[in-house]
């Protein structure tokens, strides 16, 4: 198996991949790791996928949770607040986490190393083509000049970035959302800590100078400024302009000391790759999808796409389902992706557009919007959608239906410890259940050699003899009722596949899948 691109998404699949027994060469066209800043957010869905992939104690360590987003106006004054609980939230891990790429990088690269999995650097692909027999073969220059060759793989994962060289190779398009604007990236060490008494995020919603504060991890804190045309970013970063440009945070701590670590310029786009597969090749991470950074998903959606596919694929190449259930990898990630983006392109706009009038009017409507029930949590939710019907995910019967949609992860009590769910459910298919389970679920669980997991009385043995059993839990056991389903049958990326009531009611699929599309 060939990954293109050793960032965070490309070292994740391999990861998640190695976890099915199938090895990988990572191949990466620079010799180090990019250096400039970027991602300084992940969700808890996000780390859920780290975990998966052995390294969310890792992330942990070099991460923090954060204490939510305020809106701020133009003169650096709070008029909107979004609170975080820094406790696990839905997927087991903070609801938000603040770090910095290059940790992550390193801490993946130290993983894959362990894994076994073999990253070659300064190999740049330049082509990638399918052979008659239905495989790819990649072309590759290597580090000394002229030095070229082709290497066959069972699958090529495009996780080569922005501009990626597997997604021209394959002929895809970049859809385009209809969002660039230039921002500008400044990462700075501060001896005091500016504007203290907040953990958070701040959004400055001047439609003068939009901007994006929070501190990242230990002393490091982050600023984005919206660039206008013509504006020069290497004259902003010099020091006298970087200190211009912080000022109004540090009105309190005059004479603070600051060091600029790095500053960059970017160009933010909101764009969706046409296709995302073509016969075994395929795109993740930004060589499929690009957000502006409002809500902090860009690599969050490739850290998705990771855990959507390697379990499919893994299923494919070994035997244990056929070569269909690899389209659902786009039908299933292209909406999430796109629904999401315009999510940030809207909040973008929200917070940064418009004229003087506009700007003036947006401070009371959205602080009278925050005053709705439940408008905190609809507003800070990272978008989710339902994967739709498909031979892994039932068509849903009824709105609750939790068909398509991710199990939550609580701690749970087994084995006389306190583990999250996912530790206990393992890296295959599993069978969650909290009452009886028809005879069609048990059997389509046990066609895909689910792993079954009661909750109830530990040591309590009952007609389906349990693999596990995981102590009741208020968590899954409202999350069932909602749903109202007694048993539900788990992908490896812990989206329900089918749901059940009872025995007399059916798990039913639309359709019949057969033994091999089950994976
Ligand atoms: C300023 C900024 C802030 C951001 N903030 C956030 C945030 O808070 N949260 C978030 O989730 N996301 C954020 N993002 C987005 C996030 O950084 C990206 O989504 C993420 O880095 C994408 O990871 P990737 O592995 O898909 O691609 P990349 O990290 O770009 O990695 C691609 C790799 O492929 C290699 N490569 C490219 N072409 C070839 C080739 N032909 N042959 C071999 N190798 C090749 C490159 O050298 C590179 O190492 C931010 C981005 C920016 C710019």
């Amino acid at each position: 198996m060939v990954v293109v691109g050793a960032g965070p998404t490309g070292l994740t699949t391999a990861l998640l991949l190695a976890r099915y027994g199938i090895a990988c060469t990572v191949l990466d066209r620079r010799a180090e790791p990019w250096p400039l800043p970027r991602a300084v957010h992940l969700d808890d869905e996000a780390v859920r996928v780290l975990q998966a992939a052995g390294v969310s104690d890792a992330f942990a360590a070099v991460s923090r949770p954060a204490a939510g987003l305020r809106l701020l106006d133009a003169r650096l004054r709070p008029f909107a607040r979004f609170r975080r609980d820094p406790g696990p939230a839905h997927h087991g891990h903070p609801a938000s986490n603040l770090f910095d790429q290059r940790d992550l990088d390193a801490l993946l690269l130290d993983a894959a190393a362990r894994a076994g999995v073999v990253v070659r650097r300064e190999v740049a692909v330049t082509g990638v083509a399918t052979e008659a027999s239905g495989s790819p073969t990649v072309a590759i220059r290597g580090p000394a000049a002229g030095t070229t060759a082709r290497l066959p793989a069972a699958a090529v994962l495009g996780c080569d970035g922005a501009d990626s060289t597997v997604r021209q190779c394959i002929g895809a398009g970049l859809r385009d959302l209809g969002f660039t604007q230039r921002w500008l990236v400044l990462d700075v060490r501060c001896g005091e800590p500016p504007r203290g008494g907040w953990d958070g995020v701040d959004q400055v919603c001047d439609h003068r100078r939009a901007a994006t504060f929070m501190r990242v991890v230990g002393d490091r804190y982050r600023w984005e400024f919206r660039l206008f045309p013509g504006e020069d970013a290497a004259e902003l970063t010099r020091p006298r302009s970087v200190t211009a440009l912080t000022a109004p945070w540090f009105a309190a701590v005059p004479g603070a000391h600051r060091d600029l670590l790095r500053g960059a310029e970017y160009t933010f786009r909101a764009c969706v790759a046409d296709r995302w597969r073509v016969d075994r090749v395929f795109l993740l991470g930004d060589a499929a999808h690009l957000t502006p950074p409002f809500v902090g998903q860009g690599l969050g959606a490739g850290l998705r796409d990771a855990h959507n596919l390697t379990w499919k694929l893994a299923a494919v190449l070994q035997g244990r389902a056929d070569d269909q259930l690899l389209d659902s990898y786009q039908a299933e990630r292209a909406p999430q992706a796109e629904a999401t983006i315009r999510t940030a392109v809207r909040i973008g706009r929200a917070m940064t557009g418009g004229n003087g009038a506009a700007a003036a009017l947006r401070r009371p409507i959205v602080a009278a919007l925050l005053r709705l029930p439940g408008a905190e949590r609809r507003a800070l939710a990272a978008t989710t959608t339902r994967h739709p019907a498909s031979s892994v995910v039932d068509r849903h019967r009824h709105p609750r239906d939790l068909a398509g949609t991710c199990c939550p992860q609580p701690f749970v009590w087994s084995a006389g410890a306190t583990v999250r769910l996912d530790d206990v459910l393992g890296t295959g298919y599993s069978l969650l259940c909290h009452g009886p389970v028809p005879a069609d679920l048990r059997d389509r669980a046990h066609a895909v050699g689910a792993r079954t997991v009661r909750l109830g009385q530990p040591g309590a043995r009952g007609l389906d003899d349990p693999d596990t059993t995981v102590e009741e839990n208020p968590t899954l056991a409202g999350w069932l009722r909602r749903g109202r389903a007694d048993a539900v049958l788990l992908r490896p990326d812990r989206v329900v596949m089918s749901s059940s009531r009872g025995p007399g009611s059916r798990s039913r699929p639309t359709w019949r899948v057969s033994r091999t599309d089950l994976g």
